[in-house]
């Protein structure tokens, strides 16, 4: 089956003279490298110059608290099982008196781990939480030199309880909505 009309049939003949000397072949690399000189750079000074990136980008996750700084999460794997990568894993445990302003329900992550390498950044973990627990954000997931580095658990997923902690998703999820309604709309 031919996909497209790209393909060159090979034949083994014999170089010609020009073919052999190779100036030809030379002369047009050298036209390729000279006009790529004189455009636009797209390349960026970063970390100096940091590129803008789309307000759906999708990076670092988080685990969101409720009003009341209690964790949202109730370890029902459904994001893990969406999970194309199998980049999540998570161990469950049993709310325990008295720690209610923890947990919002009885049941929650007392593991939560996010394989970082193994993340394609699909979002489909976002989409199937039914508690609205995880979410993801603009955030770039920093790099490391070794590999457990990329191994984030509750520390580095969980936000902070106290307002300045809180990791905002408003913005990203509007422009979401909107892009959604959008598509639904030109159904
Ligand atoms: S973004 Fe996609 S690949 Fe990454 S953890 Fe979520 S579901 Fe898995
Ligand atoms: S993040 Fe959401 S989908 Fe994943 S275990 Fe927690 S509540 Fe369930």
């Amino acid at each position: 089956m031919q996909l497209t009309n790209r393909s060159k049939n090979v034949v083994n003949k014999k170089m010609s003279f020009a073919e052999r000397i190779y100036l030809v072949a030379i002369a047009k690399g050298m036209w390729i490298t000279l006009k790529h000189f004189f455009r636009k750079n797209n390349t960026h000074n970063y970390p100096d110059v940091k590129r803008t990136f789309a307000p759906v980008y999708r990076g670092w996750h988080v685990l969101k608290r409720d009003a009341n700084g209690a964790e949202r999460c109730t370890a029902c794997g459904l994001c893990a099982v969406a999970c194309p990568a199998e980049a999540i894993t998570m161990t469950a445990a049993e709310r325990e008196r008295g720690e209610e302003k923890l947990y919002r329900e009885e049941k929650y992550a007392a593991v939560y781990e996010i394989n970082m390498l193994r993340c394609i950044f699909c979002g489909l973990c976002e989409e199937a939480c039914p508690k609205e627990a995880i979410f993801l954000t603009d955030r770039i997931v920093p790099s490391d030199y070794v590999r457990q580095g990329f191994i984030f658990g509750k520390d580095l997923l969980v936000e902070g309880v106290e307002p300045e902690k809180r990791v905002d998703v408003s913005v990203r999820q509007k422009h979401i909505q909107e892009k959604k309604q959008a598509a639904t709309a030109a159904q």
